[in-house]
């Protein structure tokens, strides 16, 4: 896998989350074992890139059907509220 092929967070509803503005702008996102958003962080302070096209870094849930040494293989992934503020809403057992 490429940084091309990368997997892309196709939407992000946080919207407390400091990297969110009508969407995720961090550059990669890290998805915890517990398949949370590690990347989640609600700050003062406004955080990404606002061109940038965010993408999966990797993937600790390592019980998703879509993880592949780490890496998530999904066409695109969406996070949003679930067990936690900020979860992968694409896990898939
Ligand atoms: S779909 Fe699965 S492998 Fe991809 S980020 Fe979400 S939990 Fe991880």
């Amino acid at each position: 896998m490429t940084a091309i092929d990368m997997t892309p967070v196709s939407n992000c509803t946080v919207s407390a989350c400091s990297f969110n503005d009508n969407g995720c702008h961090a550059f990669a996102v890290t998805v915890g074992e517990d398949a949370s958003c590690a990347t989640f962080i609600p700050l003062d302070v406004k955080g990404g890139i606002s061109k940038v096209v965010t993408q999966v870094g990797a993937c600790q849930r390592v019980a998703c059907a879509f993880n592949k040494n780490l890496e998530c293989t999904a066409t695109q992934v969406r996070i949003g509220s679930g067990g936690t503020a900020a979860d992968c809403l694409s896990y898939t057992e």
